[in-house]
């Protein structure tokens, strides 16, 4: 029997893939080492001709259950799991593009996406930021040397959404390698090989995990991109299924050799905390639309970024692609208000950063998270200095409206 609701499967896929002792969810294998009786064994699979563990670094049993996991829910045919999204993410572009590359992105991202590309300029790959809301936009960016595009899926913190369709179009029209961070959405709101993603990358810290206990990173390959006609593909990791040689070089030249790995405990605990991932997220985008447009309507909250109001400019985009709408919210108060002493009257919401927590997290954008990147860079990405980042929870609706409102009612 095969099951294909998001939550069945989750629940039920480590069992069904035969773990020891009836066991329902998958041990946790500590072991650093991995020993064989034969040495031939070991030979075979340090050379990747038999199935098996070498050393911690590059796999372990919990994780590769981990890995089949995501793949599922991806709709992918392989994954690599890394020690946060970050080491995901700076795998993808050091083990693939290399110096006189060049790399089109969405200006609207993560802010630690951003400063990699700095790294990267250095390295002499070539990086151009562009309006990716726009498809038009993206294809005037493109030239020669360009192999990459790389997009997120709602954008924090200012909830832009970008062409996802068509810049999908465009990377295969032009055979570039098309990665998608789906962190904000997740496999849950939105499967990215829907638009043709080449790759898949995931914060695992966030709405996966959920709890805000665990980081960890993923990179899903949907299997679309055909690295058979990737110049970057080192001449050893040509061999075996094309499909794979995008993943294996990851997997050696980003885990193998930058070491960015998970642990073995902390893939179970993202295991456990992704089970109610569905549960969560139809919460916390419940509570998000009902606090966004709250908001919206309250006389002391100059503007509202939130994909969910039909006043959002790429409502429509959201909602043709995405289940709900998320669980971030931005918002600027009206002139007078300081946004520092606005937070500070707040009880139930906590002043921090991270989000896709099961608490309603919240920070001034342009002084915490945005601060490295300079006025110019936050005008550039649509940030407002004024700007304050929600992460909303799953607490009760109620509760959480009314600590807005009291809080706004201070000023
Ligand atoms: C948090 C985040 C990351 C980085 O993930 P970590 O697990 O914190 O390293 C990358 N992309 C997006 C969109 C994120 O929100």
């Amino acid at each position: 029997m095969t099951f294909k609701g998001f939550t069945t499967q989750l629940v039920h896929c480590d069992r069904l893939a035969g773990v020891e002792e009836g066991a329902v969810h998958a041990p946790i294998h500590n072991s650093v080492p991995y020993a064989y009786a034969a040495t031939q064994d070991l030979v075979d699979v340090f050379q990747g001709k038999q199935y098996g563990h070498a050393y911690a670094r590059q796999s372990t049993p919990t994780l590769d259950f981990l890995q089949r996991k995501i793949a599922l829910l991806d709709d992918s045919i392989s994954c690599l799991v890394f020690g946060t999204g970050m080491a995901a993410i700076g795998t993808v572009f050091l083990t693939l593009l290399k110096a006189g590359d060049h790399i089109v992105a969405s200006r609207f991202l993560f802010g630690n996406t951003s400063s990699i590309f700095g790294t990267l300029k250095g390295y002499g790959i070539e990086v151009t930021l562009v309006d990716a809301t726009s498809k038009q936009a993206v294809a005037e960016a493109c030239q020669a040397n360009t192999k990459m595009v790389f997009v997120e899926t709602i954008a924090n913190p200012a909830t832009q959404i970008v062409d996802l369709v068509g810049i999908g179009e465009l990377c295969q029209q032009l055979g570039l390698v098309y990665v998608v961070d789906n962190t904000l959405t997740s496999s849950y709101l939105f499967q990215p090989k829907s638009v043709g993603a080449s790759l898949v990358v995931t914060s695992l810290s966030k709405y996966f995990g959920g709890h805000g206990n665990a980081l960890g990173g993923s990179v899903s390959d949907t299997g679309l991109f055909d690295w058979s006609q990737y110049p970057n593909i080192f001449e050893s990791y040509r061999s075996g299924d094309p499909k794979m040689w995008g993943i294996n070089q990851m997997k050696k030249k980003g885990l193998r050799d930058f070491g960015g790995a998970l642990s073995s405990q902390t893939a179970h605990m993202l295991s456990m905390g992704a089970e109610t991932m569905a549960l969560r997220m139809e919460r916390q985008c419940a509570n998000a639309q009902a606090l966004a447009e709250m908001l919206d309507a309250h006389p002391k909250v100059a503007k509202v970024y939130y994909p969910g109001l039909a006043s959002h400019p790429q409502h429509q985009r959201a909602k043709q692609l995405f289940k709900h709408f998320g669980a971030l919210i931005s918002f600027d108060l009206v002139d007078g208000i300081d946004c520092a002493a606005f937070l500070d009257k707040t009880q139930l919401v906590l002043n921090a950063t991270h989000l896709g927590d099961n608490r309603t997290l919240a920070l001034p954008v342009a002084q915490t998270i945005y601060y490295e990147m300079g006025l110019a860079g936050r005008q550039a990405s649509g940030i407002s200095e004024t700007m304050i980042r929600c992460s909303i929870g799953i607490e009760d609706s109620e509760d959480l409206l009314s600590d807005f409102e009291q809080a706004l009612a201070q000023f």
